[in-house]
């Protein structure tokens, strides 16, 4: 008898628990949007969920804090403080982020380097005054130019040799793994963030399928090469089409420095999208596998599995590692090549 009643309310507990984890499907899945301009750049948020729109509201925020940190024009941010004054305390977000790029620049032999500064200056990329400077004014700026002349002790970050600093090549990405971290931490199962062309994403949309996101044809925008499916992943693309102008020799000179010759990098690759966990990864990978052209970077493809690419060189060529390929799907006319993974090539 005893017996049986337990059993009954268990079987009670389970039919009230199937109630409730019934509801949970319904949950609702109200899409929110928000566009924000910010780090010179159009940025589109949208998340789903209740809460979406405080939610939002507190991205805004946080966009607007680290955009207060790092930009190079906003005389207060932490980045012009530090070259300012050779050395600065900074915020956590802003030693975080040094440190990072810093170990990027190690492991890509100084392609990525944010140092380049001084030089982008002269190019007149921060400016707007576009011009091509002699070999004589790059070479004496390159002097400055080294990852290795910045150290950073805990939030104290110092600055060697004249040396200055710009965030420009990972700001973005550093943005939407905060924003997405802030989002999952909020409850949110489904989010994407547009942060001019930089995209990651929480989870999958609300329907269970993937995210697509398309890879820009670099010599036609108005075509897409090819389209990611992703899932809880970041896409992040650095091309020599975003931000260039043209020099009085009539050639393009492009915003994506090579800090070993001080100008822009023009060693194979138009554009480099990386796919992977991390926005910062991503964002840092990308400019610098840019910088390293289409050899190099093929090599250090095929060596680092932990991200996946799209290359594509001057001929059109189109590269793809072999981890994507799967969720990858080609539009006409874009043939392509896949890299192979060293343990498997
Ligand atoms: P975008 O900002 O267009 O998405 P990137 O992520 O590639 O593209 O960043 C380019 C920016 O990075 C430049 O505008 C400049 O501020 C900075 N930069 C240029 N060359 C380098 C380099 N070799 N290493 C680090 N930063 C760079
Ligand atoms: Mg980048």
């Amino acid at each position: 008898m005893v017996n049986k009643v337990s059993r009954s309310a268990a079987v009670f507990a389970l039919m009230v628990l199937m109630m409730f984890s019934g509801c949970e499907e319904k949950k609702d899945m109200t899409e929110h949007k928000k566009d924000v301009f910010a780090m010179d750049t159009y940025m589109m948020l949208k998340v789903y969920g209740e809460n979406g729109d405080k939610v939002l509201m507190r991205a805004e925020k946080e966009i607007k804090e680290l955009e207060g940190l790092f930009s190079v024009t906003d005389e207060k941010s932490d980045i012009s403080r530090i070259n300012k004054d050779g050395t600065a305390q900074t915020a956590e977000d802003t030693s975080n982020l040094i440190r990072k790029s810093l170990e990027y620049s190690e492991l890509t032999e100084g392609a990525l380097d944010i140092t380049v500064y001084p030089v982008l200056r002269e190019w007149g990329f921060t400016t707007g005054q576009y011009h091509i400077p002699d070999d004589s004014t790059v070479k004496e700026l390159l002097k400055k130019v080294s990852y290795k002349n910045i150290t950073v002790n805990d939030g104290t970050v110092t600055l060697a040799k004249n040396a200055e600093i710009d965030l420009g090549s990972v700001a973005k990405g550093y943005t939407s793994d905060r924003l997405c971290e802030l989002f999952r931490n909020e409850g949110i199962t489904s989010a994407l963030v547009n942060l001019g062309g930089n995209v990651q994403a929480v989870g999958k949309k609300p329907d269970g399928s993937m995210w697509r996101v398309g890879v820009e044809d670099p010599k036609d925008n108005s075509n897409i090469v090819c389209t990611l499916e992703i899932e809880d992943k970041a896409v992040i693309t650095s091309g020599n089409y975003e931000r260039f102008f043209t020099g009085d020799d009539g050639r393009n000179y492009w915003h994506i420095i090579d800090p070993k010759t001080g100008r822009p990098a023009d060693n194979g690759l138009i554009s480099v999208t990386i796919t992977g966990d991390s926005g910062t990864q991503c964002d840092a990978l990308s400019t610098a596998l840019f910088v390293m052209g289409t050899e190099k970077a093929m090599k250090f493809l095929s060596e680092h599995t932990e991200i996946d690419a799209v290359l594509i060189d001057n001929d059109m060529k189109v590269y793809i590692t072999e981890g994507i390929e799967r969720v990858t799907e080609f539009s006409e006319d874009y043939e392509h090549t896949v890299i192979k993974r060293q343990e498997t090539a």
